[in-house]
């Protein structure tokens, strides 16, 4: 007799949410992509406690339909490819079907959801993995998913957590980077009942810059664009009078895909070169566009990690970008109004 044997469906999953679930940002992140890939206009989060006692995401998407609802939740279920074709010129921003049985898995999930106007939906109740309610209801179209209690059935993931106040920190991040992401999506954000950021979603990058960065940092930013046969690029840089202690307000997005890519970061510094003091770091947000070919995005589990086909050239495209935007525009201290 043999002694291995395939994993059950919900180990499996407990497994997976390692990967995919690493803190409630991880949850916040997965639940948003949802949203943009299912076509929302509005996406309105509110969490508590961090986000490990509850978060929730309310979107006007798409919905999904009644009898997709328990399918949805199970592993490798997926509306967003069908072929091994598909894999290699993906167009969404979720595609592996992991998100939502590995969050179900290890938190207590309700799901309203509702495809059309028609008034008619269904909730969906998970508590670690196992239904407990799944029932019509009346819903306005669009899907509402509350996670309460994250990481109650693994007390040892739960024990990695830090203070509210850090996973507080990484919940805005994901915020921040999807509301640059998406200027068209009008997101709010509200944590213990204060609401700390809210975008208008009239697809005026600008804006989104100054409700996250401040107006004066916005002010600093100048716009970037370039074109190029396999490429396209567009953006804010802001101007070395506005620097960063780190990073982090270096935002590079790929297709809309919001990914940690030092092929963009470093001919971005390079770009700066001396205008920046030592140690320091610019404000930018760049948006690149290209053939989805031209990209895999596979290769990460949480899917924060790209790699490009044509990197050298990409990142000459980068650096040329960004030089011609901050030596083609002189920088206007006061009196210019944040567009
Ligand atoms: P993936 O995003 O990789 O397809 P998920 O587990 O995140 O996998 O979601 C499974 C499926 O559930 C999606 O393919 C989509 O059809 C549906 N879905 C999830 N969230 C939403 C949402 N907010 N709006 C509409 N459909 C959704
Ligand atoms: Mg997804």
């Amino acid at each position: 007799m043999g002694v291995i044997r395939l994993l059950d469906e919900h180990l499996a999953n407990q497994i997976a949410a390692g990967e995919v679930v690493e803190r409630p940002s991880s949850v916040l992140k997965e639940l948003i992509e949802n949203a943009v890939d299912a076509g929302a206009t509005t996406i309105d989060v509110t969490a508590e406690e961090g986000g490990l006692s509850l978060l929730r995401i309310v979107d006007n998407g798409s919905g999904i339909e009644p009898d997709d609802l328990r399918t949805a939740f199970q592993r490798h279920a997926t509306s967003k490819i069908a072929t091994g074709k598909d894999l290699f010129q993906i167009v969404t921003l979720g595609f592996r079907g992991e998100a939502l049985p590995s969050i179900a898995a290890v938190a207590k999930v309700r799901c309203v959801s509702a495809s059309d106007s028609s008034g008619l939906g269904r909730v969906l109740e998970i508590e670690g993995g196992a239904i407990k309610i799944e029932e019509d209801v009346s819903a306005p179209q669009g899907t509402d998913m509350t996670i309460r209690e994250l990481f109650f059935n693994t007390p040892a993931r739960l024990k990695y957590m830090r203070t509210v106040q850090t996973e507080l920190s990484h919940l805005s991040d994901v915020i921040y980077r999807q509301a640059l992401a998406h200027p068209n999506i009008a997101f709010t954000f509200a944590h213990n009942g204060t609401t700390l950021v809210r975008t208008q979603g009239n697809g005026d990058l600008r804006q989104v810059a100054a409700a996250i960065y401040g107006t004066a940092a916005a002010k600093a930013m100048i716009e970037l664009s370039a074109e190029h046969p396999d490429y396209s690029i567009d953006g804010l840089v802001a101007m070395p009078v506005e620097t960063r202690s780190n990073r982090n307000a270096i935002t590079v997005l790929v297709n809309g895909r919001y990914v940690r890519s030092p092929a963009v970061v470093q001919p971005l510094l390079q770009a700066y070169h001396t205008l920046l003091p030592i140690n320091r770091y610019p404000l930018a947000v760049l948006n690149l566009r290209m053939h989805p070919t031209l990209v895999d995005v596979n290769v990460h589990p949480a899917k924060l990690e790209v790699r490009f086909s044509k990197e050298s050239e990409l990142r000459a495209f980068v650096e040329q970008a960004v030089k011609q935007a901050l030596g083609t525009q002189a920088y206007i201290p006061s009196g210019s109004a944040v567009r």
